[in-house]
């Protein structure tokens, strides 16, 4: 049943087993799964049905952080959670993030790639982004070619897969299954603002919720999930330290710290000498008719021994502001993308980072392009308008125009290294319902800029040598030009801030996910990550929310959960 807060009567006490915070991808998932074990499931959603601007404004942050995306572009709050933003590019994290390494020389996971792989293939089915194969070679339909003909796998690896979701807007896709669900219930526009827990155990007693309407009710249950996305998991276990000072699970100091995004700058452009029509350049689909697209990634071993961080690079379009391009299909699209209706294509963030340029908008040019490109701009424009926007189900990613001279812009996404440094703080400033505000201080290191210059070094040897191509730089200074991109490009990915650890000196949740001294409440978010990978972090968050799915579905309650909550009596 989906529920909106608006039903309720002040002061009601909501019950279940289990209580999750937060009806983005991850609690969703989380939820349904519960359910099929026959969990009786409460789920508390700050946002509607569709977006409200006063929940959506809950989310606010405080400051101006250099390098942060302000909330509105970085997170949703509704049904759903940030799926409704979201471009749906679904990559596991690679076996060598779980390692340590030159650059993560300590051991920072405490579960091991092989503990986690198992359910990937569940977090694909749940993300609808077909099965967990991410290497092209494990794909007969697409194995046969060569991303670059003559540069096979070494130190470079032109076979690893990011896949695509529908996208998948989990509060439209999932929402029958929500309100038919017998044991679950969805209860939208209430929001947790404190997470009491008991002055004597520390365990979570109840959770005070509260409407923007002025309503202000209890849930209890065994065991509390937040899954609230990653920065606002951090805000509730700060904001709730009125029986764990500094927060709950912040025993150590960690709660807060270790914030990490990735870091993404395009600083460079690839010319091949291959024959140009043999370039994969694009989308391919695989046998489902899913959409995958190969991306430039390096060996463990190269990693290892260059001492670089995880990355991945992949092609692009050039930018598409500048009318030198000459592309009348590029040219199209940014005037569309620039005029009113513009807004209702793209998430904001993503259409912004398309039209981004110099603020100098040449639209005669443009047009000119558009006119001598004219029969290629109109069949572009019926066949990816259908394919993106009208086609039902599986919507076409993007698209890519192919370089005749065989020359790509090239984009850098990078693992952001831990750093203590790198965090969110709890400000005096509060929200409509009272909540304390965060300020993030996001920082990137000067290891994290100058990955990127190695990175691209290494592909350049590697393409001369392998006789194919070199990489051309866009800046006389890389790492200026790596810190000019990364400006406002960060806080998509929220990595970090409620790390997971071997033992309560270490991190925020244990292995299983439990918060340090407080058993019976949870954190399912990718904020629980304690290194970032060069993958978007999605279909990872999405996999530990389901072995937690398991965790919370054993039948023997931890004896610390048992202890210290009311049993519950309807859902
Ligand atoms: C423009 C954009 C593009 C992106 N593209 C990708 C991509 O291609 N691939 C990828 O892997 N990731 C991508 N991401 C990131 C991805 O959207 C997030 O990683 C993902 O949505 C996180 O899921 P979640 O369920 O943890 O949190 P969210 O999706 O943020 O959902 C959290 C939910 O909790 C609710 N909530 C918050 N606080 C409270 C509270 N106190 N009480 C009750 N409810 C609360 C919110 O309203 C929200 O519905 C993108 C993000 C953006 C903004």
């Amino acid at each position: 049943m989906i529920r909106s807060a608006k039903t309720l009567a002040d002061g009601e006490l909501l019950t279940a087993d289990v209580a999750i915070v937060g009806a983005g991808p991850i609690g969703i998932a989380l939820g349904l799964e519960l359910v099929k074990s026959g969990q009786r499931v409460l789920m508390i959603e700050s946002g509607g049905t569709s977006l409200v601007k006063e929940a959506q404004a809950l989310a606010r942050q405080q400051g101006n952080d250099r390098w942060h995306v302000p909330s509105d572009l970085a997170v949703r709050r509704q049904l759903g959670g940030t799926s409704a933003l979201w471009g749906g590019r679904c990559v596991p994290f690679d076996p060598v993030d779980f390692e340590t390494r030159p650059v993560v020389p300590e051991p920072l996971w405490p579960v091991t790639y092989a503990e986690i792989a198992p359910y990937l293939e569940a977090a694909c089915a749940w993300a609808q982004c077909g099965h967990a194969r991410f290497d092209a070679s494990e794909l007969p339909e697409i194995a046969a070619r060569e991303m670059i003909p003559g540069f096979p796998d070494g130190t470079v690896r032109t076979t690893s897969l990011e896949r695509w979701a529908l996208p998948t807007r989990f509060g439209q896709v999932y929402r029958r299954q929500l309100e038919e669900a017998s044991t679950l219930q969805v209860v939208t526009d209430l929001t947790c603002t404190h997470i009491a827990c008991d002055d004597e155990t520390g365990l979570v007693d109840h959770l005070v919720l509260q409407s923007l309407d002025g309503l202000r009710v209890m849930a209890r249950a065994d065991r509390y999930v937040l899954a609230t996305g990653g920065l606002e998991a951090t805000r509730l276990l700060m904001c709730s330290d009125d029986v764990h000072p500094g927060g709950i699970g912040n025993s150590s100091g960690h709660l807060g710290r270790w914030y990490m995004a990735h870091v993404e700058a395009r600083v460079a452009r690839m010319h091949l000498t291959t024959p140009p029509e043999l370039t994969i350049h694009e989308h391919e689909r695989d046998a489902d008719g899913v959409y995958v697209r190969r991306r430039l990634t390096f060996s463990a071993e190269a990693q290892h021994e260059h001492r670089l961080s995880n990355t991945a690079i992949w092609f692009v379009n050039p930018q598409m502001s500048d009318p030198a391009h000459g592309s009348g299909i590029l040219s199209g699209v940014y005037l569309t993308l620039i005029s009113p209706i513009g807004r209702f294509m793209l998430a904001e963030a993503i259409r912004k980072a398309h039209t981004a340029g110099d603020g100098n908008v040449q639209i005669a040019a443009h047009v000119r392009n558009i006119v001598r490109d004219l029969p290629n701009a109109l069949r572009f424009a019926l066949s990816f308008g259908y394919r993106r926007f009208l086609r039902r189900g599986r919507k076409a990613p993007g698209f890519f125009v192919r370089s005749a001279s065989n020359v790509y812009p090239i984009d850098y996404h990078g693992e952001h290294l831990p750093n203590a440094d790198s965090r969110v703080v709890l400000t005096d400033a509060r929200d409509a319902l009272g909540m304390r505000r965060i300020r993030t201080e996001m920082a990137f290191s000067g290891t994290d800029i100058e990955n990127v210059s190695r990175a691209m070094e290494l592909l350049d040897r590697e393409l001369r040598n392998a006789g194919v191509g070199h990489l051309e730089y866009l800046y006389d200074d890389t790492a200026a030009g790596v810190r000019e991109c990364l400006v406002g490009a960060s806080g998509y990915h929220q990595t970090g801030t409620t790390r997971m650890a071997a033992d309560p000196a270490g991190g925020v949740v244990g292995p299983d996910l439990a918060v340090f001294g407080t058993e019976n409440l949870y954190v399912a978010s990718t904020s629980t990550f304690p290194t970032s990978s060069q993958a978007n972090p999605t279909l990872m968050g999405i996999a530990f929310a389901l072995r937690l799915a398991d965790h919370l579905s054993d039948p023997e309650p931890p004896a610390v959960a048992a202890a210290g909550t009311a049993r519950s009596t309807e859902t």
